[in-house]
């Protein structure tokens, strides 16, 4: 049984083939500059390539060269596309609609495309996607959605609600909805395999750190808090991204300097970060490499990052009255030893102690805290592409 696993934005789109079977990818591509121009590379498991320039006014023929570089190309993997069983999508907003994954009806289609408002800059790409999936692969072929938004449809009402006038929540659905839950989900679950115990019966908290960042609190099984809110801007600083702050703070910025909603927007979501307090760039290891060399403010971005960082693992351990299990994950989460090392010296109070020696690993599913720490410390690469598949597979299977 074969999964066709897709991750599309407006002008780009990502896949992956994977075989159920012995969950290995098979091949995984790139489509870009869909709208503009067009091109795709394309890889197979085995290393062979296949990379072209070809017209892509919509995603309809984007798909008609994945199907051309999957099944023709010198880098095909299969014979033909009726090999295929499902398709999964990667679906940035499901707002309190969709609690799980879903069969992609007409309505719920409709729905996804509603939830536009809230993800004005994912949600109507999708919806794209998944029509030109239809228009190409034909209605029959099944196609999932697995939203990014669903592990934290479970937060109780007093993690989610913002303290702004009730009717904001009622008029236009202003709440927290989270995201990377797909990435939570399975790194969650990978610490209960590991750990050999049911995840009814664990307190964890996931560091999903990459260019966006998010903490999630999961106890009893479920997502009980979750550090991005009403959009992905939400939790602590990220590359370009400015976490929480006081939003008073950006209505004086935008008096002062005459700025607009989508001014502030971009500011915030864009141009701030690592990459605005360093001013030298949004990816970690240039900021650390300029800090090296005794760049300030670098320093300083790396340390209120950190700090940030901290706090919020600090906070949900109060929420859940204790945790059992820290995991990283993410181009930071995996690679970055210090920051590991940082957030576990500082929760030495509750008895967590790190081996140095593990901690030198990258890119490895491992524990790296020693057997005497009172929380279990693990890196665990995150692979939303197999959690998007296997919940794929479960829904055509029910
Ligand atoms: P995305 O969120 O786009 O999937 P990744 O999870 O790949 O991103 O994370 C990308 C980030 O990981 C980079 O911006 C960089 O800051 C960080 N990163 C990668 N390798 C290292 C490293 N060795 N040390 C510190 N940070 C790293």
């Amino acid at each position: 049984m074969k999964i066709f696993v897709v991750n599309a934005g407006s002008s780009s789109l990502k896949y992956q083939l994977i075989d159920m079977e012995n969950e290995q990818v098979l091949c995984k591509g790139l489509c870009e500059r869909i709208g503009v121009t067009g091109a795709i590379s394309h890889k197979a498991a085995d290393g062979r390539t296949y990379s072209a320039e070809t017209a892509m006014p919509t995603h309809s023929e984007a798909f008609e060269a994945v199907v051309y570089a999957m099944t023709k190309s010198d880098a095909k993997v299969i014979d033909s596309f009726d090999e295929v069983s499902a398709i999964g999508h990667r679906i940035v907003q499901g707002g309190s609609i969709f609690k799980g994954s879903c069969l992609i009806t007409p309505k719920a289609l409709q729905d996804i495309d509603d939830l536009g408002a809230l993800a004005p800059l994912h949600n109507p790409a999708h919806v794209l996607a998944i029509k030109a999936c239809i228009k190409t692969f034909g209605e029959e072929k099944p196609q999932v959605a697995v939203f990014d938004t669903s592990f934290h449809q479970t937060m109780p009402s007093k993690a989610y609600m913002f303290a702004l006038p009730y009717k904001y929540y009622e008029q236009y659905g202003v709440r927290k909805y989270g995201a990377h839950g797909t990435s939570h989900w399975f790194v969650s679950d990978r610490v209960a395999a590991i750990e050999g115990k049911d995840k009814k019966d664990l307190k964890i908290i996931t560091c999903h750190l990459g260019n966006g960042c998010s903490i999630t609190a999961i106890k009893d099984g479920v997502c009980i808090d979750t550090s991005m809110g009403f959009t992905p801007l939400d939790g602590f600083m990220m590359g370009t991204r400015t976490g929480t702050l006081d939003p008073s703070a950006l209505t004086f910025i935008a008096e002062k300097e005459n700025l607009s909603p989508a001014d502030i927007n971009r500011i915030c979501n864009k141009e701030s970060g690592v990459l605005g307090v360093s001013g030298v760039s949004n990816d970690n290891r240039d900021v650390a490499a300029a800090a090296e060399k005794g760049n300030e403010r670098a320093q300083l971005a790396i340390d209120m990052q950190r700090y940030q960082i901290l706090k919020f693992v600090g906070s949900y351990i109060a929420a859940m009255n204790g945790v059992d299990a820290i995991a990283f994950t993410g181009g930071i989460g995996e690679n970055d030893a210090e920051l590991r090392e940082y957030v576990c010296e500082n929760l030495a109070y509750i008895g967590a102690e790190m081996d140095k020696e593990k901690n030198k690993v990258r890119g490895e599913e491992i524990k790296i805290s020693t057997d005497n720490s009172k929380v279990n410390i693990y890196i665990i690469p995150t692979n939303e592409e197999l959690a998007i598949a296997r919940d794929t597979l479960a829904i055509i299977s029910e």
